[in-house]
């Protein structure tokens, strides 16, 4: 296929060159010169805008930071919707607001261009390796119709819905996600500061009712596990300040909805007080030191308590 594809960044990049060793000709756009040069020296062909982009294209694919880049990119003078052929499906796995994709899809439409809002959750290394999990939100003849593209850059693509949904499903898990990193980790603060080894309270958890994700796969207590950002100086993984984003968004949705998420609140302000405070481009998982009250030496109860 003839595929357009826009926004080479830390995951749009990969994304794209996974469709490159598949065989598709891609023509590429970015911003950032440096991003367009990688791709081209793998096969892509450079396009001068969005416009230009799309208008060769059998489907668009977009890869953008946030609701207004998607916003210029589709709807701008130079955008997708300015080059397009009626009929090529439009595919956005940015992560943005729900209402932002329903409103790009609407126009979308109304030039006679069906669009699935797919964003993905699996980070820069699921882009690297193709085993991103696609949310869709489209029209079910859409997505069975995009499927087959999807699972060259992912493994699991699962249709969430009509348009939106996809952007849904991925704040909202996001959501929880940011909440329960905030739980383990004053959980894990509170279990060192009453004197059990942080290792043994892990143990605990995760074959008990308060396990998670954040506590059995990715916990934030120096020591407990090898291989994750808390034992690489929280170098690496999932940044606090893109945490920061999906949390806005979600409150922002929740906002609009005019549904209480009371949690994911207090949840969005403490990462934007630690993201205050330095740590915006540290694993979000390194909010556990803004919830530390003292340096809690395991096996030493605080002499406190
Ligand atoms: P990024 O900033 O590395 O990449 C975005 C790219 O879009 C950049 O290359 C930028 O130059 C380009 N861009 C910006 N405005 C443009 C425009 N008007 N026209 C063309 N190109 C433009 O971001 P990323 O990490 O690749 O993330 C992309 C999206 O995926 C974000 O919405 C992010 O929230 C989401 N996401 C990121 C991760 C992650 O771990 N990085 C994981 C899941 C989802």
């Amino acid at each position: 296929m003839n595929v357009a594809f826009i926004g080479l960044g830390n995951m749009g990049g990969p994304m794209a060159r996974n469709l490159l060793k598949a065989g598709h000709s891609l023509a590429v756009f970015d911003v950032v010169q440096r991003n367009v040069d990688t791709l081209v020296a793998l096969g892509a062909t450079a396009a001068v805008s969005a416009k230009a982009a799309a208008a060769r294209s059998d489907v668009v694919i977009t890869m953008l930071p946030s609701s207004p880049h998607v916003r210029s990119v589709y709807l701008g003078d130079e955008g997708v919707l300015a080059g397009v052929l009626r009929g090529v499906p439009l595919i956005d796995s940015s992560t943005i607001d729900p209402h932002t994709a329903r409103d790009v899809a609407t126009a979308a439409r109304a030039r006679g261009n069906p669009m699935a809002d797919a964003p993905v959750s699996g980070g820069t290394g699921g882009a690297e390796s193709g085993t991103l999990t696609f949310m869709v939100g489209a029209e079910a003849t859409l997505f069975e119709r995009i499927r087959p593209l999807l699972a060259q850059m992912g493994r699991n693509i699962v249709h969430c819905g009509t348009p939106g949904t996809g952007q849904a499903a991925k704040i909202c898990n996001n959501m929880l996600l940011g909440i329960s990193m905030i739980g383990v980790a004053e959980t894990m603060n509170l279990g060192a500061s009453l004197g059990i080894d942080p290792k043994v309270l892990a143990g605990i958890i995760n074959t008990s009712s308060g396990r998670c994700w954040s506590s059995d796969t990715y916990n934030p207590y120096p020591g407990v596990m090898d291989g994750v950002p808390a034992a690489q100086g929280y170098r690496g993984g999932f940044a606090t300040e893109l945490m920061l984003k999906d949390l806005g968004l979600a409150t922002d949705a929740a906002r609009q909805a005019k549904q209480p998420v009371a949690l994911g609140a207090l949840a969005h302000q403490l990462y934007q007080l630690w993201s205050a405070q330095g740590a915006g481009a540290q694993d979000f998982s390194s909010v556990i030191n803004l919830l530390k009250q003292h340096e809690a030496t395991p096996g030493t109860p605080h002499d406190r308590l």
